[in-house]
């Protein structure tokens, strides 16, 4: 892509993420956090910010945040603050978000990405702990607040626990930069669900990531960065570094500067376009938090947690390449495809390593890619796969019936035998039925018939073409092929 861009300018990127603590109820009330309720009855005086109402720190949350905070090898803070982040948007109800400034609960970390067989270390910034504003809907005016003609908020994700998670700047990944970016946020995401301390639902909200991108000549410093928010996908996080690079060079190539913003990406162009100039840190008028005590976890509590990590998802992939028998570079093409937790999934359910990459890296990972969706949303579930290939191994399908019948699993019909029998799929091994066929076949093609008698195998190719046609593909090639020259030999 980038191979001229890159040679003449070095990409910095940073990376925010934003994740929502599955916790039951919300950061500082009692109210819950499902997320689908009907707008704004998930709500209290206190995560209103009614006048006369305190908030009290979720003991599940801090407990979250420092666990990711151990999980990413950071220091975890033995005293820290909530601080109040001042500023006005109607989602807001408060007009101040508590959140944490100068005085996170845990710092100065690392993650460690693979990125094509290479490992690169992902600095960690800080973790802290924060709440989730509301949401506000614009009607009209394609869902932006320019042109709407109507603006509602609902309250009910106001006041959800959210880990704030930034990177250090990541600089010298060159063209590799965009796959570095989403290399990331795919190891943080793993990390975070082997926790269970989040579901991670990117199409969800539950895991949102803004990406911090600059430019510079080799050996000079590093250049104005912009932000780009909306990025909802792990594609969009390649997608949109990628377009910020491009977009950036060819700015500073004809002469022009970066300006210090926020952009916003598009899922369906590709493209970020500007928003609001960046705000420093002044413009939120940051001070702690009057109403909370001070945090500080005691160290034998942080040891308790630090003990109890589950085993980290780069341990547990090496675990089960080791299972599935696999060479580092077919790891790595199912790594690439994002299969790995729907491999694991399908082998639970019932079918063998082979058997579950097969259809995952094949034909599934072909149909994400034609629709531009991640593999995991792509419409089958691992029972799905795990029926379908036991269906290929007891011969109720070949190969052919059993993508059709794919194809019926994913415009939603059900599972794979329900597709089967609704659509009359299933491969017609009946012995009665097929030499019929057979026989009609040789009746039809007398001279292919003779060829066979004279010695000439090869020619029954044509026969079982015919029978497969007339069959729509359900014959049981293996065993009209011994049919026929069952037929002819004698
Ligand atoms: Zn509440």
């Amino acid at each position: 892509m980038t191979t001229t861009v890159t040679n003449r300018y070095e990409p910095v990127i940073g990376l925010e993420t934003h994740v929502e603590l599955g916790t039951r109820t919300k950061m500082f009330c009692g109210c819950p956090t499902a997320f689908g309720a009907e707008p704004n009855t998930q709500v209290c005086p206190v995560c209103l910010g009614l006048p006369g109402s305190l908030p009290v720190a979720n003991k599940a949350a801090i407990e979250a945040t420092i666990r990711i905070g151990l999980a990413l090898n950071c220091s975890i803070a033995s005293w820290c603050r909530f601080a109040r982040k001042n500023y006005f948007y109607p989602d807001m109800p408060k007009n101040f978000q508590i959140s944490q400034y100068d005085e996170p609960l845990c710092v100065d970390g690392y993650l460690d990405v693979e990125v094509d067989g290479a490992t690169v270390r992902v600095g960690i910034e800080r973790v802290h702990l924060e709440e989730d504003t509301g949401k506000t809907l614009h009607l009209g005016g394609a869902g932006r607040i320019h042109g709407a003609t109507e603006s509602l908020v609902d309250y009910n994700r106001a006041g959800i626990p959210l880990v704030e998670i930034v990177t250090k700047p990541v600089p010298g990944t060159g063209d590799r930069a965009p796959v570095v970016a989403r290399a990331y946020v795919t190891e943080l995401r793993d990390l975070i669900r082997s926790l269970g301390v989040s579901d991670v639902r990117m199409e969800q909200g539950s895991l949102r990531c803004d990406v911090n991108t600059s430019l510079n000549r080799p050996g000079e410093p590093w250049g104005t960065r912009t932000e780009t928010k909306n990025v909802n996908s792990l594609r969009s996080v390649e997608r949109a570094v990628r377009f910020e690079i491009i977009r950036q060079a060819n700015l500073l190539e004809s002469g022009g500067t970066v300006t210090q913003e926020t952009r916003h990406f598009h899922e369906d162009t590709g493209d970020t376009t500007p928003g609001r100039s960046k705000e420093t840190a002044t413009d939120y008028r940051y001070f702690p938090e009057p109403d909370l005590v001070p945090l500080a976890p005691d160290t034998e509590w942080v040891e308790q947690l630090r003990a109890a990590l589950p085993e980290m998802p780069a341990v547990h992939r090496r675990r089960l390449q080791q299972q599935w028998g696999l060479g580092d570079n077919e790891m790595q093409a199912v790594l690439n495809a994002g299969a790995v937790e729907l491999i694991e999934a399908t082998v639970a359910a019932g079918t063998t390593p082979e058997g579950a990459r097969k259809w995952w890296l094949g034909e599934l990972s072909r149909r994400a890619n034609e629709r531009g969706v991640e593999l995991a949303e792509v419409g089958a579930s691992p029972v799905h796969v795990a029926e379908l290939q036991r269906l290929v191994e007891d011969g109720k399908l070949n190969d052919k019936l059993a993508r059709t019948v794919l194809e019926g699993v994913l415009a939603g019909e059900g599972g794979p035998a329900e597709v089967m029998a609704a659509r009359g799929l299933e491969v017609v091994s009946d012995t009665d039925a097929l030499t019929r066929a057979v026989d009609e076949a040789i009746a039809a093609n007398p001279d292919v018939a003779a060829k066979i008698r004279d010695g000439k195998v090869e020619a029954a190719g044509v026969l079982i073409g015919a029978i497969m046609k007339t069959t729509r593909g359900q014959a049981d090639a293996k065993t009209v092929r011994e049919l026929i020259l069952a037929r002819l030999s004698s």
